[in-house]
């Protein structure tokens, strides 16, 4: 096996860290952190955005300052990337943390030609905080991420194993994309990505590959050109 796609963005939401459980489940963040050395082995480079969702997200906050709560949400991203970035280093890989807002006793600041020369060098980038602005998501930071890293592919990682013409988990009759335009996410109001992401992947002509992530061995799969998922483009 060999990698299709040599320099990907990996987007894991924060609830697909967490289970029944636990906030961050490390069996899950453990089976993550094993296929994205893998992929690394077969010779891709990988950036990691993770979500937060599974501990805040800027919009639970009712009645709270809006750039506060958001605030929140992406020092939520930094806790759950500490974990992988941990889980990472535990499989013997060489795993760099790099946050959009500095907290320098925790990570390096995110600078884009460190971030490139990491790639090169075979290093596992991890992307916290978001954009580091308010009103923004980690979808929106991996679209950005991925323009600023030239890469390939966005691997979006998911609950759902792929881009649905409705939920499937309300509507047992949904059907499942095999590929759809960028225009046709958007204007079908799909809830693959966020409008403002899907719209700089255009821009940008950067795929998404929308998988599930509890799929056996799903990241390798998609890593290595297999018809998984839904791919946007
Ligand atoms: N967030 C933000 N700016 C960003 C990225 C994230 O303000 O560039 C905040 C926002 O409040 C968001 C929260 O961080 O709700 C968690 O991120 P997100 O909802 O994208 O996580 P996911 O749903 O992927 O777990």
């Amino acid at each position: 096996m060999e990698a299709k796609y040599k320099r990907v963005i990996l987007k894991i939401s924060g609830e697909a860290l967490s289970s029944d459980k636990e906030n961050i489940d490390f069996d899950i963040v453990n089976t993550v952190a094993k296929q994205v050395v893998e992929i690394t082995e077969l010779g891709a480079s990988v950036g990691i955005i993770v979500g937060g969702g599974n501990i805040w997200r800027g919009r639970r906050g009712k009645g709270m300052d809006r750039i506060t709560a958001d605030h929140m949400g992406m020092l939520a991203t930094v806790i759950n990337s500490l974990a992988l970035q941990d889980a990472l280093e535990n499989l013997g890989a060489q795993a760099r943390l790099q946050t959009a807002i500095e907290m320098r006793q925790i990570a390096e600041p995110y600078i884009r030609r460190r971030a490139m020369r990491h790639l090169e060098k075979g290093r596992i980038v991890i992307f916290a905080c978001g954009t580091g602005n308010p009103f923004f998501t980690t979808d929106t930071a991996t679209a950005l991420r991925a323009a600023e890293m030239e890469a390939d592919l966005i691997l979006l990682a998911k609950n759902v194993d792929g881009v649905y013409d409705s939920d499937p988990k309300l509507n047992p009759t949904a059907i499942k994309f095999e590929e759809i335009a960028y225009l046709d996410v958007i204007s079908k109001g799909l809830q693959a990505m966020d409008t403002t992401s899907v719209t700089l992947c255009m821009e940008n002509n950067i795929p998404i590959l929308a998988f599930g992530l509890s799929e056996k061995d799903s990241i390798k799969r998609a890593v290595c050109g297999e018809k998984i998922g839904t791919i946007i483009h």
